[in-house]
């Protein structure tokens, strides 16, 4: 087998996470040994799985770093999946690498921007996830359909950005990046109605 990177990338809501269950299905339906990893802090669903938003599924280890996946990669697995690939540190990149150039076929599915509409960043980063989209062979950019209301109106538009909502209203553009206990919210948003307040006077 010819070893590889795929990407599926967008915003939010996008069916990014169904598309890889969907592939981690057919690659195993063809007799590939797969395995199937998340970061151990998206637990918004299951703990050991990687659940859409419809409520798919396949089985996942939650991993709190790229260490814990080289330490768990049997040697005979041939395709690697990785949900919410943004959340790992720079080291991914090298093992994405490493995976390719060893024939395994790695899938990572992830956001391409942050609410800022900025390249999300690998945590403690500047590397971005565009990096590794540049270095796959196979991408898809999903879109979501934008939800924005206007005069009792959906606008209904592909969405290409996720939007972030704290307390109901859109984040400003300095606010932290990931928050833990605040009311807040994401939605996806076409580019017009992708609102960023505080971001066009740093641009
Ligand atoms: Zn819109």
């Amino acid at each position: 087998m010819q070893g590889r990177i795929e990407v599926i990338t967008g915003p939010m809501f996008s069916g990014k996470s169904t598309e890889l269950i969907k592939r981690v299905e057919k690659y195993k339906a063809e007799g590939y040994k797969v395995q199937a990893y998340k970061p151990l802090m998206d637990n918004r669903y299951a703990v050991n799985s990687i659940v859409s938003h419809n409520n798919e599924k396949t089985r996942a280890l939650p991993v709190s770093s790229v260490d814990e996946i080289l330490a768990t990669l049997a040697l005979d697995t041939e395709v690697v999946a990785l949900d919410e690939v943004q959340f790992f540190d720079e080291r991914v990149l090298v093992l994405a690498n490493q995976l390719a150039s060893s024939n395994k076929i790695l899938i990572a599915a992830g956001l391409n921007l942050d609410f800022k509409g900025d390249p999300f960043c690998f945590l403690n980063s500047k590397r971005t996830m565009y990096e590794l989209i540049s270095q796959a062979g196979k991408v898809d950019v999903l879109s979501a359909v934008c939800d924005y209301v206007e005069n009792d109106v959906k606008c209904g538009k592909h969405a290409t950005k996720t939007q972030r909502m704290v307390n109901g209203e859109p984040a400003p553009y300095d606010s932290q990046l990931v928050l833990v206990g605040a009311s807040e919210a994401y939605c996806a948003r076409c580019s017009k109605h992708h609102f960023v307040p505080g971001k066009h006077e740093k641009a």
